[in-house]
């Protein structure tokens, strides 16, 4: 068949509220043109990020109701624990409000002036947590995947031989080897077993951990089933328990492929890594069985982890992805190619040529696909990036707008309609104005600045 169903019925629904195009012109307005202070029930598709955002399963909201609140040694942490190590199978689970909490206490335990922590490319929330120990965060994607247009199966793959030469070089200064599953800052792009093998392979001739930034780790297991020879016939969950059995921990937001909305955890195979990181644990996050999840919240990531590796899941998530980012190819709108597993990456400045990046197109783009039905995606570009640390404005090397897809909530039909809001877009997009700040905080100014239209 072609038709890939959504696999599942719905059994529970949220309304939308159908807006008209005068009511979003106002709400623009009322807003500032900045999306991030429109109330989500303005919003008719919110395709702002897929952190947090999943529709949970029936199973999963019974085991809401199982949930077990006992301070210390709940059995909701022991189903938690085992579902995590049926995948990830590393001596110690620790579990954490949400991936930040894990990397900041990872990153508190193995950070410090001097030191250097390697990724493919890190996350902004783990840079932040690296840098604020004095340590540096240093990006070795390979050259790959830096090229928006350039079509690889594996473009979040680690630069081996860039990797080599810092371990050759410094190996004494880099307390542990990351890598991020999907990268999700180079646009959702999965990292090879062959590659992860390499990572495994160098981190054990220098005597350095390995952990994974495992966020995505499904999407990256069926994409490596897709794409790389020799996984056809392999189970999803097999290619996760390799892809795991080549590091040494991993840190995890459960508000991705957990399927839950809050959540997330460190797993570790080292002893007194584990000890010093339960210790700091009770002190911000709470007891190591539960830290700072309700057991009802373990519940929903234990189902959620047995229901993220099923195929027909993952198929249906990576077409309904992949579906988005061909139609938007077949219409000429130019997209980060490949499409990645979250998210569609739209190239505002190679569609909309007549705006220059610091008037931000990204932010022309995502104010019009507002407009034309009341879509929500999220600008990735000089608003986001282009303010440097003197005060100065710079373009960012991109100017992209995001449409991040939530985990089994919207249906064909609604995607179906953000590609024809594209289309009326793109039938007028020569009249789209570029954009000023009128007001904006010293950092982050993308969360809260004020925008106006230039005359067009
Ligand atoms: C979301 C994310 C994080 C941080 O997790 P939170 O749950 O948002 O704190 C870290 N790394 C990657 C790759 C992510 O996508």
């Amino acid at each position: 068949m072609q038709t890939i169903i959504e696999p599942f019925r719905i059994k529970s629904v949220e309304p939308i509220r159908l807006t008209t195009r005068e009511e979003r012109a106002s709400i623009l307005e009322a807003a500032h043109y900045n999306l991030f202070d429109v109330r989500s029930e303005d919003v008719m598709i919110d395709l702002l990020t897929d952190s947090g955002t999943a529709a949970m399963s029936a199973d999963q909201w019974g085991g809401v109701m199982r949930g077990d609140e006992s301070y210390a040694g709940s059995p909701s942490y022991e189903r938690f624990e085992a579902a995590v190590k049926a995948l990830m199978p590393f001596e110690h689970v620790i579990p954490t409000h949400q991936g930040r909490a894990a990397e900041r206490i990872l990153m508190g335990l193995v950070g410090g002036a001097g030191r250097v922590i390697p990724s493919n490319t890190h996350f902004d929330t783990t840079r932040a947590n690296i840098e604020a120990t004095g340590a540096e965060a240093r990006d070795l994607v390979h050259a790959d995947g830096l090229d928006p247009a350039l079509d690889r199966p594996f473009k979040g793959n680690m630069d081996l031989d860039r990797l080599e030469a810092l371990l050759d070089a410094r190996a004494a200064d880099v307390p542990l080897v990351l890598c991020t599953i999907t990268n999700n800052s180079g646009g959702g792009q999965p990292v090879s077993m062959a590659n992860l093998e390499g990572i495994g392979a160098l981190c054990r001739r220098y005597d350095v951990p390995f952990v994974l930034d495992a966020c995505r780790f499904a999407e990256n297991a069926y994409f490596i089933k897709q794409r790389e020879p020799g996984y056809a016939d392999t189970s999803v969950e097999a290619i996760v328990r390799e892809m795991f059995s080549h590091a040494d921990g991993m840190t995890m937001s459960a508000k991705k492929d957990g399927l839950v909305n809050m959540g997330g955890w460190i797993a570790l195979n080292d002893d007194a890594w584990a000890e010093a990181a339960r210790n700091q644990l009770i002190l911000t996050e709470g007891f190591p069985t539960y830290g700072g999840l309700s057991g009802r919240d373990l519940e929903a990531i234990a189902i959620g982890l047995q229901e993220v590796v099923r195929e027909d899941y993952l198929n249906y998530r990576i077409a309904s992805t992949q579906y988005l980012g061909d139609a938007l190819t077949d219409r000429g709108i130019p997209i980060v190619q490949p499409v990645g597993g979250h998210a569609v990456y739209v190239d505002a400045k190679a569609f909309l040529p007549h705006i220059p990046p610091l008037h931000y197109p990204g932010q022309s783009l995502a104010v019009a696909l507002f407009l034309a039905g009341g879509i929500r995606g999220c600008e990735i570009g000089s608003v986001m990036f282009g303010k440097q640390p003197d005060g100065s404005e710079a373009p960012a090397a991109m100017e992209l707008v995001r449409l991040a897809i939530p985990r089994r909530v919207y249906t064909q039909s609604h995607i179906d309609y953000v590609i024809e809001c594209f289309e009326e877009v793109q039938a007028q997009k020569e009249q789209l104005p570029g954009y000023r700040i009128t007001k904006e905080p010293p950092q982050l100014r993308h969360f809260t600045a004020h925008f106006a239209p230039r005359d067009a």
